[in-house]
């Protein structure tokens, strides 16, 4: 039988991973979304955690995590470097779509922060056509006044929503969940990214070949070339996996 041992977390440069594939992170999403207060879903890849690496704040983020994804191909390729293996590269993206169908069956429902102006509203109504019986109680932009803050927070807690999807990109999604977690009255919340901008047909994500290849980074570089900086972090992230394991085994 599979064991079930699903809170193993494999120490990916002082950040732990989850060491889950898609089924397992579904269940531990819904263990989450069962129990009080408001849980926190991170979904890193390698860019992120070397952002992790110079930013102790984000870090001790990332460190409170109830579900930590590995979403990036480069974090498998690290395990393994590390000969600790993780399962497979389970993509927030994915990972997101399939919670989303999963509350289109309970009833309960999802709010979505995020992306340019309309852009989320957009992702709503195309997330809702997709999966009959989902709910999105409430989407808006993330473009919002930081004064404005509490009110954004207000304004989830009156949708009645169990889920909020925040897109601002990391590591601004993350803290601001962590900031308003005890304000929050969702159950969970999820740091999402470029998502919206992916279901409102805004980007095109990258084709299955790209996909099944650990090639999406490339694909993306191609159509936002802007990206070029940030498609870096995935060499410099494994010459300090390989620097980290040259010490390790020197020791
Ligand atoms: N974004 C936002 N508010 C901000 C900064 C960014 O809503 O102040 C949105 C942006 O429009 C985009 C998302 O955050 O939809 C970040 O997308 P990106 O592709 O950078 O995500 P990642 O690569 O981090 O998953």
């Amino acid at each position: 039988m599979e064991d079930k041992n699903y809170r193993e977390r494999i120490d990916i440069l002082g950040v732990p991973i989850d060491r889950v594939d898609m089924e397992m992170a579904l269940e531990i999403f819904e263990e989450l979304l069962a129990s009080p207060g408001c849980s926190l879903i991170v979904t890193p890849n390698s860019e992120i955690i070397t952002v992790a690496e110079k930013d102790p704040a984000f870090k001790d983020v990332i460190l409170s995590a109830d579900l930590v994804i590995p979403d990036g191909i480069g974090l498998v390729y690290a395990s393994h470097l590390l000969r600790k293996p993780l399962k497979q590269r389970v993509t927030g993206i994915d990972f997101l779509e399939r919670a989303l169908s999963r509350l289109a069956t309970t009833g309960q429902s999802v709010y979505f922060l995020g992306g340019k102006p309309g852009v989320a509203v957009k992702a709503a109504t195309a997330m809702e056509a997709k999966y009959p019986g989902l709910v999105v109680a409430g989407a808006a932009d993330g473009y919002f006044d930081p004064m404005r803050e509490e009110e954004v927070v207000e304004m989830i807690n009156a949708s009645g929503a169990v889920l909020l999807c925040v897109a601002l990109g990391a590591p601004k999604q993350e803290f601001f969940i962590a900031r308003n977690k005890t304000r929050l009255a969702v159950n969970t919340a999820v740091g999402v990214g470029g998502s919206f901008d992916v279901f409102s047909g805004e980007v095109k994500r990258a084709p299955r070949f790209y996909r099944e290849h650990g090639l999406e980074w490339l694909y993306r570089l191609a159509q936002q070339p802007a990206r070029i900086k940030r498609a870096a972090a995935l060499p410099r992230f494994m010459v300090m996996i390989l620097l980290g394991r040259g010490k390790a085994d020197r020791r």
